[in-house]
């Protein structure tokens, strides 16, 4: 009785473990089955790591990689772009039934777990590829059971949703491959100077056998154990019966391995392209920015600059900066005139040069000398105030303490305006600002985005004209581009697309004053150009920078010569520094582009229109002028009239200030006494050598001895008046 309970009993509790452990295998299973649709895509986090970005130049030649993701450097590519003994290499290397199982490997498990319990220890994971992308994407890297479960889950989700082959292209774009490397492609150009496409049967062992250990495998630390990895994937190979034994061994002994370091494509062995290509490299990607770029795409970005274009002006600016004594930096920009697109952006002859190597010049705000005259000009001719063919003085002349000369020191009288331009005068420019006033200078260079917008918007007086404001070469040269187009002023771009839709552009300049002004600066040769270039030098006071800006129909050229520090050189001449830089970059230009010679024709009918003109003055004639020739203007622009000859002369000519007068004022109110200024149209105005503006009413003068100017725009008549302003007792 106690015997059959007894029985009875242990029947039932075997039954019940029974019924207990197939429970517990039938939830297992449940669970297996469940668990991969329990789990996330690790293919979404994985994608989420950004790519290393390539920044090709116009022509797909890589100028930059820019590493993103913490550092490091992954290049991915397509299976196609990988040398497909490579694949199969990193195949038998990691998971000979990669292409048999569905993501977990159940052979290579039992296997693995017999020789763990053979060896008394773990020493195989029986991982499969696809089991180890999925552990890319798992954060906690620390291995344990609940982890591994996880990973195979994740690895049989990744099996459900891709093909072997998106699977396999995932797994060889994210290998670790030591240090910051990762990827097949990433380590055959960090180690070898290679394509994932070029690697060849010994470099792929050596590769493949990284990602196991990538640190102690990683070829340039430690060579010889990468070079024992490369035999146990060798051996394998042969065991897979890929190569035989005696081919293993040749090739572990025979082929040597060249270790390279890889930084920049300058130094990778694609076509080189210089470190100073970051400039625009970086403006490239700022403008991508700009448009809301995601990052996370792979594509490159196409840069807008000719990298080989580029490295060339390099040269010339070096081999030229070398015959300057006293002269260390230059510059160079080349706008597409067309499209907008920045085909030189070089701000720095070396970018490795430890002082200021990395400064970019072209960028730089520097006083810009002589190369403002022809928006000056420009402005007078859009004003009708001249054309080409009006008489200017070059004559000396004092605004308070300001009295600028000439370059050579040499005064030529009365010159015509082209001539004046040409040569680059600076007194007749000088008064040409006068007349204009310094607001509108101010305005017309707003307008043509030449004043960086940190500077003030007053207060330069009349050098201004000779550029003392301070412009960069990248904005001058984009401004002279709107002369040597239509006189409208676009925006530059960094970026190469073809497919731009291109903005109307803001009218600064009509056709028929950019034309005016464009035939003055053709009338010279360039030197070293053989075509015909509109071109303009331009020397800062003191000797400071040298510039030469050039155009032609199709590029315009901006060059800077000078020091980044600011230190002065008597090389420092735009004449004979920058504008046979220029010369020779247009030549250059000329065997790589198609250039249209700069308005070879020059269409007197196009926007210009015949104006007869007084022959001594070069204004629109009047009754009185007694010989009148015929010259261009403008068409729908009237050019000022002549008032010199004639009876009309005499009356017009009288220029005088009536008020203040040359006597002592007592000064009324406490900071001194305000006195009006005979307000009259078209009369700028100086105090104490300071302007003033156009029509001040007038002015508070405090205690001292004053001298005002007054200057009629039409004219350039000058009057000037001394006075005292005495304290009340
Ligand atoms: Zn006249």
């Amino acid at each position: 009785m106690s015997l059959r309970f007894h029985s009875l009993v242990k029947r039932k509790a075997v039954r019940l473990a029974a019924a207990a452990f197939l429970l517990f295998a039938l939830l297992a299973l449940a669970g297996w089955i469940v668990a991969p649709y329990c789990v996330n895509d690790p293919m979404v986090r994985l994608r989420q790591i950004t790519p290393t970005h390539t920044y090709l130049d116009r022509n797909g030649i890589p100028v930059f990689y820019e590493t993103t993701h913490d550092y490091e450097w992954r290049f991915p590519v397509e299976l196609d772009d990988i040398a497909p003994e490579a694949v199969s290499i990193m195949l038998s290397a990691e998971d000979y039934a990669f292409y048999e199982h569905g993501g977990v490997d159940y052979h290579a498990i039992l296997r693995a777990l017999w020789q763990d319990i053979k060896n008394a220890k773990i020493i195989s994971g029986a991982s499969t590829i696809t089991m180890q992308l999925a552990g890319f994407a798992l954060v906690d890297h620390r291995p344990s059971l609940v982890r591994k479960f996880k990973q195979a889950a994740m690895a049989r989700r990744l099996e459900q949703l891709y093909t072997k082959d998106e699977i396999l292209t995932e797994y060889l774009n994210r290998i670790p491959c030591g240090g910051k490397v990762y990827g097949i492609e990433a380590a055959a150009r960090f180690y070898f100077g290679l394509h994932a496409s070029q690697l060849n049967r010994a470099e792929a062992a050596l590769l493949c056998g990284i990602p196991q250990k990538p640190n102690r495998y990683k070829p340039n630390a430690h060579p010889e154990a990468a070079k024992k990895r490369q035999k146990i994937v060798l051996d394998l190979l042969a065991h897979h019966e890929l190569i035989t034994a005696d081919e293993a061994h040749a090739i572990y002994d025979s082929e040597p391995l060249r270790y390279r370091d890889f930084t920049q494509p300058a130094d990778f062995e694609f076509k080189a392209a210089p470190d100073e290509t970051i400039h625009a490299v970086r403006r490239a990607r700022a403008e991508k920015n700009a448009e809301g770029w995601s990052p996370s795409q792979g594509e490159p970005v196409l840069c807008s600059i000719d990298a080989d274009f580029q490295r060339d002006i390099q040269a010339i600016l070096k081999r030229r900066r070398d015959t300057l004594p006293g002269v260390r930096d230059a510059a160079a920009v080349v706008l597409d005139n067309a499209s907008g697109e920045v085909l030189v952006f070089l701000g720095t002859l070396d970018f490795s040069e430890e002082d200021d190597g990395q400064y970019n010049a072209a960028n730089a705000v520097r006083s810009a000398g002589s190369t403002l005259k022809p928006f000056l000009y420009a402005e007078a001719v859009e004003g009708g105030l001249i054309t080409a063919d009006t008489r200017v003085l070059d004559a000396p002349l004092r605004y308070g303490d300001y009295a600028p000369g000439n370059f050579d020191g040499a005064y030529r009288g009365t010159v015509k305006a082209s001539y004046a331009l040409s040569y680059s005068l600076n007194t007749p420019a000088i008064r040409l600002a006068a007349t204009l006033g310094e607001s509108r200078m101010i305005e017309l260079a707003d307008k043509l985005h030449i004043l960086a917008s940190d500077r003030p918007r007053s207060g330069f007086g009349l050098s201004m004209a000779l550029g003392s404001a301070g412009h960069t070469l990248l904005s001058l040269t984009n401004a002279y581009r709107a002369l040597a187009t239509d006189g409208k002023l676009r925006p530059v771009y960094f970026r190469h697309d073809p497919g731009r839709a291109l903005p109307p552009g803001e009218r600064i300049f009509s056709v028929g004053t950019v034309q005016t002004v464009m035939r003055m600066l053709t009338s010279l040769p360039l030197t070293g150009f053989e075509g015909t270039a509109a071109w303009k030098t331009g020397t800062s006071n003191n000797l400071r920078d040298a510039w030469c800006f050039a155009c032609t129909e199709t590029l315009t050229v901006g060059v800077w010569f000078g020091n980044k520090d600011g230190s002065a050189s008597e090389s420092l001449v735009g004449g004979t520094a920058a504008a046979p830089a220029a010369g020779e970059i247009l030549s250059l230009a000329a065997s790589k582009y198609d250039l249209t010679p700069f308005r070879s024709a020059w269409p007197e009918e196009d926007e210009l229109e015949p104006v007869t003109v007084c022959a001594k003055t070069g204004l629109s004639a009047s009754p009185g002028c007694e010989k009148t020739e015929t010259s261009v203007k403008p068409a729908g622009i009237p050019l000022a009239i002549c008032k010199s000859c004639g009876d009309a002369a005499s009356a017009e000519n009288l220029f005088r200030i009536l008020s203040p007068i040359p006597t002592v004022y007592i000064a009324e109110r406490e900071d001194g006494v305000e006195l009006d200024l005979s307000p009259d149209e078209g009369v700028s105005w100086f105090v104490d050598g300071l302007y003033l503006g156009e029509k001040p009413a007038s002015h508070i003068f405090v205690p001292g001895l004053h001298r005002v100017e007054a200057v009629r725009a039409s004219d350039s008549a000058v009057d000037a008046v001394e006075f005292t302003v005495a304290r009340k007792k």
